[in-house]
């Protein structure tokens, strides 16, 4: 039985970071699965602090249910919620909100959705984003179904409904080939734990064991959290159906390249995550190395804009030998930047989370290293922290090429109008911050770092890079279809 849900308030965040908008994860095969998820979900909540949902099975007690709004540990930590979350399979989700969704979130929308079909029930929790949404619900409306929620994900459900397959892992397979975008999903049956990964491969997923039980998760960190072992990345186009016998691969898509997000090495993943056999943290000061090779600056500290800056930060002043010092200090106790819908309590917000190491910084020239400009206000404020605090000179070295191009594959972006690298140089950028240089890595740069050694290939790019380049490897349709213009051909 699915349970009634409580009232629930969202929650504002900085807005001048891209954010993930989802975390998945999934275990089967362990007794009270759903604590395991809690833990799971918690070390994916960097993925999304809005809201979180774990469904569960149990032989006896059938599926049960359980979505609230704000973080994990205040709401799944709670022995009186967790009680009602039994059996040893179970799944769950974090999100920021799905694209397409904006505006006051309900808790319908919160993830995983449920359905009943003729040959039972099924959950699923998706991370990603489906870019032909509008046009599918629109057809799936039209055609009868009547959807619950707001989110694009609910479709998935939908045409599972509809799919005329006689069980629900067949249905999973045929349900997301009329999908388009990028979607990492986890599902789960009475008896089965089901993963599938877009033809791209675009948004992560990877499966590791835990004793005779199996799991699958967004990021490789959530796996260490519950002493879970990495066994593997689920690979692009591929779907794996887990049950008591062990793992079935399945690959119900035509081959494509795979596209991995360039920006979950650069900011989204945690740095303790291993991202295509690469330690994140690794890649991310390799960013560093190489953003200080391209981009030289006489100075006297090279300090991180935290946390997401300290590895590149690091890598900096390794190659280039300038000290590294902790330069800005960061109220770990904030949480991500606090956000109201003005300006200025938006600028308090920066000032409430990170504050100048004053000593340190006084008649200093500065590097500050940071992993993207998304609007520029950050930068901005931050720039002004630091002069106020009696800094000579302020550099910027950013760990990520001018972000211009939204994201469609289910990151949270402004406007492409609202991105300060769509309609500003470098140059016009720095002298809108205010800062003495700006330098960004280059896109052959970030792909080095990431191990491609040769760099970006511009005929057959090896990751998605659209929200640096404006090559979108799937056509955003709906987008397009209401008036977004692609990039023209150079
Ligand atoms: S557009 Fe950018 S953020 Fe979105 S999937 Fe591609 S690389 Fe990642």
């Amino acid at each position: 039985m699915l349970q009634a849900e409580p009232a629930f308030r969202s929650h504002p965040f900085d807005d001048d970071k891209l954010k993930e908008e989802c975390g998945v994860f999934g275990v089967i095969g362990v007794s009270d699965a759903a604590n395991f998820v809690a833990l799971g979900l918690h070390a994916l909540q960097h993925r999304g602090q809005e809201a979180g949902g774990i469904v569960s099975h149990d032989a006896e007690l059938g599926f049960n249910s359980a979505r609230r709004f704000g973080y994990v540990r205040d709401n799944f930590t709670k022995a009186s919620l967790m009680e009602t979350l039994p059996g040893p399979l179970a799944i769950g989700h974090v999100r920021y909100s799905t694209s397409g969704s904006k505006g006051p979130t309900q808790l319908r929308d919160v993830q995983p959705f449920f359905g009943e079909f003729s040959m039972g029930g099924a959950a699923i929790a998706h991370n990603g984003n489906i870019t032909n949404a509008n046009a599918l619900r629109r057809e799936l409306i039209d055609r009868g179904s009547i959807f619950q929620s707001s989110s694009d994900s609910e479709c998935i459900i939908h045409l599972m409904a509809r799919s005329l397959q006689r069980n629900i892992p067949e249905r999973m397979k045929d349900a997301p080939r009329r999908v388009e975008g990028a979607f990492s999903v986890v599902a789960m049956t009475r008896t089965k734990l089901i993963g599938v990964r877009d033809p791209l491969g675009v948004r992560p997923l990877v499966l590791g064991q835990l004793g005779d039980g199996w799991v699958l998760s967004s990021e490789t960190c959530a796996l260490d959290i519950i002493g879970a072992e990495f066994i593997r990345e689920i690979e692009p186009g591929e779907m794996v159906v887990i049950n008591r016998d062990g793992v079935e691969s399945h690959k119900p898509f035509a081959a494509a390249r795979s596209r991995f997000c360039i920006f979950e090495h650069v900011y989204f993943s945690r740095p303790d995550s291993i991202l295509g056999g690469r330690s994140v943290y690794e890649t991310r000061r390799q960013i560093g190395v190489e953003l200080a090779r391209e981009a030289p600056v006489e100075a006297d500290l090279v300090c991180p804009v935290p946390d997401s800056g300290t590895p590149a930060a690091i890598g900096f002043s390794q190659e280039s030998g300038i000290p590294y010092a902790m330069g800005i200090i960061r109220n770990q106790y904030m949480g991500r930047t606090f956000i109201e819908s003005t300006e200025q309590i938006r600028n308090m917000g920066v000032r409430l989370k990170l504050n100048v190491n004053r000593a340190l910084i006084r008649g200093k020239r500065v590097i500050l290293v940071d992993d993207s400009v998304v609007r520029g206000t950050t930068s901005r404020k931050i720039k002004d922290m630091i002069l106020d605090a009696g800094a000579a000179e302020v550099h910027f070295r950013i760990a990520s090429p001018p972000t211009a191009w939204p994201c469609f594959y289910g990151v949270d972006t402004p406007e492409r109008e609202k991105l300060l690298a769509s309609s500003m140089s470098t140059d016009q950028m720095c002298e809108h911050l205010g800062v003495d240089s700006l330098k960004f890595i280059s896109l052959d740069g970030l792909y080095r770092a990431v191990g491609e050694a040769a760099g970006r290939d511009p005929d057959a790019p090896q990751y998605c890079d659209a929200c640096f380049s404006g090559e979108y490897p799937v056509a955003p349709a709906d987008m397009l279809a209401n008036g977004f213009q692609l990039k023209a051909a150079e």
